[in-house]
């Protein structure tokens, strides 16, 4: 048998509607007040579906290049991208995915953001990054009125322009952040860099940030000591004269996933920042900035996890082995039914947080909803993501492991959304500290959970089981607190609104101790074949069939 002839392999899942093959987020998006954005959504997951596969591959297939010194030695301090990452951007900045909700607020805008971007997150992640902190620095910049004057119009445009010039002449700007340094990320106040005021109220920068990705990013928002203590400044790659400011490239780092995107440790040298905020209140400057992105780990996961159940199930629909579809064995069924479950689970937190950012502003119960459900989400949906690729990627047999068929990447790039923007850990202390010093969050979480009282007898007492743990939280025991709390939501959101068999299977597996430590322990008994084909995507020409 020639090599030629594909035997027994499945064909590459391409050329479809990540939009319409995915029904947990269409539902979602319409059920949380999107509605309104189907359309853009819809014609985001076509196009998603067929070129830009490519561009998420070949943009992570060449990395970037760090340019540090021009061929006489002047600093550059330029990264060199593939032009399927700057197709990739460009795609994202033009749909809105760095500042739809800024550029057009109303119900529901966070929520039609979070689609897009959760489907992108599928097709390429790296993008998302400075997507994401662009999107999450507005809020931030809008405490500094004359700052956000001058940024907010660039950073909310919707064109993409690359070109190292200064804000003035840029058609449009991406925003990055500099916190983390050498001698620690989770503890910020540790941070050396000072920042020394000058006359007419701009500071200069001196010190260094460990990690600083995107930095071809046209400005930053970064930590530094100034005389108070530790104070937000915003730091303009460019200055307005056309000079280079003082941010030097030191190395771009080689890391596990997230290829296609560029993450340096930059030095600070004489750099010209200005203050955001109050000085001596840092963290809380970019505080509302961190929740941001928090929330975009979580959407970025979901759509990993999507992508990888996709993979999964349409692998094993076109594969067979022992004279049936792999799909069709029962145990192999088992493991993609209870991978769709944590799937959809995570779509559905991820899109119901969304609408939280959304009705934060007008509705006080709701910001507290969002301050405790983005740091419990945070901590619980990143911490899925690794799991449920890895056993997505087993799902291919030994071609999971092997780049060609996609997961690999997804595997990589899983971890990540759980370290950046604070680790599991910093997630669940900070649920610790929300529940200890607003009684309201916890009455708002609550409430949520309420919404589903008498829909399942396993949720109901899942969620009485809560009480005790609540009231004596404590330190050593948080991430049990935490994962508890999101398994709530999860099962409340799902009898809610998911199909019967989803929500029946979820509470036996997740609330009622009728499941494994792995993927592919679901008890008897369960619609497992419904739940399977409810995720499985089809390539255009198999839905059209389907649908004629
Ligand atoms: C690819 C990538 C890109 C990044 N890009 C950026 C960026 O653009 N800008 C930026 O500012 N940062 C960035 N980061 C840095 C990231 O935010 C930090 O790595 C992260 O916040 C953790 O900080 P750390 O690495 O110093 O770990 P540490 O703070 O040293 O933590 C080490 C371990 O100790 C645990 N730990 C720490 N304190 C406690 C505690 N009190 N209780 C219990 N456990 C604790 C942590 O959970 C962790 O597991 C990036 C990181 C990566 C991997």
């Amino acid at each position: 048998m020639a090599a030629s002839d594909g035997l027994n392999q499945a064909p590459p899942l391409e050329a479809y509607d990540l939009y319409a093959e995915n029904l947990p987020l269409a539902e979602a998006l319409r059920r949380e007040g999107g509605a309104w954005a189907e359309t853009a959504a819809s014609a985001f997951g076509s196009l998603l579906g067929d070129e830009a596969l490519a561009w998420g591959v070949e943009a992570n297939r060449n990395p970037p290049v760090l340019r540090a010194l021009d061929r006489s030695g002047r600093r550059l301090d330029e990264v060199e991208f593939h032009p399927a990452w700057h197709r990739l951007l460009a795609l994202g900045v033009e749909h809105g995915l760095h500042a739809l909700p800024w550029r057009q607020p109303g119900p529901g805008a966070h929520v039609a953001r979070a689609a897009l971007f959760t489907m992108l997150a599928g097709v390429e992640a790296g993008v998302g990054c400075p997507l994401s902190m662009t999107y999450a620095a507005v809020p931030a910049l809008r405490a500094t009125a004359d700052l956000a004057a001058e940024w907010e119009p660039l950073l909310t445009a919707s064109d993409y322009d690359p070109r190292p010039v200064p804000a003035g002449e840029k058609a449009g700007a991406l925003c990055g952040m500099g916190m983390t340094e050498r001698q620690g990320g989770s503890d910020v106040r540790a941070n050396l860099t000072s920042a020394t005021p000058l006359r007419g109220g701009e500071y200069v920068l001196e010190g260094h940030k460990w990690f600083c990705s995107a930095p071809m990013c046209d400005a930053f928002l970064v930590l530094a000591q100034a005389p108070p203590g530790l104070s937000c400044f915003l730091l303009p790659r460019i200055l307005p004269d056309g000079a280079r400011n003082g941010v030097h490239l030191v190395r771009l780092k080689d890391k596990l996933g997230n290829r296609s995107n560029a993450s340096a440790e930059i030095e600070l040298h004489g750099a010209l920042a200005r203050l955001v905020g109050e000085e001596g209140r840092g963290v809380q400057a970019i505080a509302e900035m961190i929740n941001h992105t928090r929330l975009d780990c979580v959407l970025g996961t979901a759509g990993l996890m999507r992508a990888a159940v996709a993979e999964a199930t349409h692998y094993a629909a076109h594969r067979t082995s022992f004279g049936r579809r792999v799909i069709d064995h029962p145990l192999q069924r088992n493991v993609l039914a209870d991978l769709c479950l944590e799937s959809e689970a995570a779509t559905a937190t991820a899109m119901r947080l969304a609408r939280a950012y959304d009705e934060a502003a007008l509705d006080e119960a709701q910001a507290h909803f969002r301050r405790l459900a983005t740091a419990v989400a945070k901590y619980w949906v990143c911490k899925r993501g690794p799991a449920l690729t890895a056993e997505a990627l087993e799902c291919l047999g030994g071609n999971g492991f092997v780049e060609d068929f996609g997961v690999a990447r997804l595997y990589r790039e899983s971890p990540l959304n759980s370290i950046w923007e604070g680790t599991g850990n910093v997630n669940c202390l900070d649920v610790l500290r929300i529940l200890a010093k607003t009684p309201a969050a916890r009455e708002a979480f609550l409430a949520e959970l309420a919404l589903s009282a008498g829909g399942d007898e396993r949720l109901d007492r899942f969620v009485s089981g809560l009480a005790g743990a609540l009231a004596r939280p404590d330190e050593g025991s948080a991430r049990r607190l935490v994962g508890a709390l999101a398994l709530a939501l999860q099962g409340s959101l799902l009898v809610r609104h998911a199909p019967a068999a989803v929500a029946d299977a979820f509470c036996a597996s997740r609330l009622s101790g009728d499941g494994g430590l792995a993927f592919g322990t679901l008890p008897a008994g369960l619609e497992l074949e419904a739940i399977v084909e409810r995720h499985r995507p089809h390539a255009r020409a198999e839905a059209g069939a389907r649908a004629g």
